[in-house]
């Protein structure tokens, strides 16, 4: 079959560029989606900052004008009023994204559809190999996890596991979001506890652990059952539901095709912030540029790179975790405490001033990060 557009993998960024060009109507390429999964399911939660630009605010399920942060010896609380923390589960996403998609005349899903290998020009054309026959377009845009999750690949690896939880009778303080929690780990591990309040008897739990090697879910099982039992004791609960993940902090990102007409895109290629991980709205902000473009004609565009300044602090930080994780709750309390709760928010979401970005590294100790400056970084193994 042939089409204008193949998008490979309908997650999170497959799936936001094809409902921004379902939007386009008649001027959008005709486009074909092609995902593995045979149905989605409400697989995960994507939290960020409420910032005037958020994407999708109709889909947020909770605000939280109030987030806590905790070390063993200290916590803090910040008022962020001005921009909340959200939280976004995927189901409505994908729910609304599919909708928008059935709609359209110029844009299909086909589900239950593994591409195979790496695919190939021929003739001026894109061919894909699938698991349904070849597909063949003018342009590719492959979202599909470049490789596996793997020590040195990334500077850190953000793995966790939760669970969402119901409990019978009041638990939880839906005012406050618990966002780092830090509790001791193994060395070179920064492990914290993420509550997430969604009412006084519903909330996600979640076990984090930042480490140059990623981690498999059944490493926090332990862990998390001890959180669960901390917060509701004897009280029963229902778990609702579970989710893992995987976050790359610090990937190299992928270098460039040579051929313009096929693109990488998605959390392991430029989606996800270096010293966050996190990558839901920077993939919207990207699924909006790049649809712009193919409906222009000019083609897909890949994420772009963060700015100088913002890679070199990303970098410096992470460096910085990376050598001495135990500084980790000294740091972050530090900046929650000492940098305005707006501009921390801007700063994290991609949207900082200078300003903002002075705020963030006048508030953390120097020593750390001067003795870093002059130290080679940490190995990791360019693609
Ligand atoms: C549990 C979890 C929680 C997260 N929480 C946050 C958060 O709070 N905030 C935040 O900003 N980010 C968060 N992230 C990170 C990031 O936003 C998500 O990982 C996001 O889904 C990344 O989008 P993506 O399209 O790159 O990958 P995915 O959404 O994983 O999409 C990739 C798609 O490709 C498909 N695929 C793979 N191989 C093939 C193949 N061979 N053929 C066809 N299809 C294929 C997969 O089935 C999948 O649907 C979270 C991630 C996870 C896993």
């Amino acid at each position: 079959m042939e089409t204008d557009l193949l998008i490979l993998g309908g997650g999170a960024a497959g799936l936001s560029l094809a409902r921004r060009l379902a939007e386009q109507g008649a001027a959008a390429p005709r486009t074909l989606v092609l995902e593995s999964r045979a149905a989605y399911v409400d697989d995960r939660t994507w939290c960020f900052w409420m910032q005037p630009s958020a994407r999708l605010p109709h889909l947020v399920r909770r605000r939280w004008a109030k987030v806590s942060l905790a070390s063993p010896t200290e916590r803090v609380v910040v008022d962020c009023a001005e921009s909340p923390y959200a939280i976004l589960p995927s189901g409505g996403f994908y729910e609304e994204s599919c909708g928008l998609i059935t709609q359209s005349e110029r844009v299909r899903l086909a589900m239950g559809v593994r591409v195979l290998g790496e695919p190939r020009k021929v003739g001026g054309l894109w061919e894909a190999d699938t698991s349904a026959g070849v597909q063949r377009a003018r342009w590719v845009v492959d979202t599909r996890p470049p490789a596996v999750p793997a020590e040195g690949a990334a500077v850190l690896w953000q793995s966790f596991l939760g669970v969402e939880i119901e409990s019978v009778g009041p638990v939880f303080d839906p005012a406050v979001a618990e966002i780092m929690h830090f509790t001791e780990g193994e060395a070179g591990q920064i492990l914290f506890h993420y509550i997430l309040p969604l009412s006084p008897t519903r909330a996600l739990l979640e076990v984090t652990a930042f480490a140059p090697a990623p981690a498999g879910p059944d490493v926090f099982r332990a862990e998390l059952g001890r959180l669960i039992q901390q917060r509701l004791g004897e009280r029963p609960f229902r778990t609702r539901r579970e989710e893992h993940g995987i976050l790359p902090m610090g990937l190299p990102l992928p270098k460039p095709a040579a051929d313009p007409t096929f693109v990488r895109a998605g959390l392991m290629a430029g989606g996800a912030r270096a010293s966050s991980g996190y990558a839901f709205q920077r993939i919207q902000r990207w699924a909006e540029t790049c649809a712009q473009s193919l409906a222009e004609g000019l083609g897909p565009r890949a994420h772009a790179p963060d700015g100088w300044i913002l890679s070199r602090m990303d970098a410096l930080f992470l460096q910085v975790l990376r050598r001495r994780p135990e500084l980790a709750p000294v740091l972050f309390l530090a900046m929650f405490r000492k940098v305005a709760p707006a501009r921390l928010a801007r700063f994290m979401s991609d949207q900082g001033t200078w300003l903002d970005d002075l705020a963030v590294i006048a508030a953390l100790p120097p020593g750390p990060f001067l003795r870093e400056l002059f130290r080679p970084a940490p190995g990791v193994v360019r693609p």
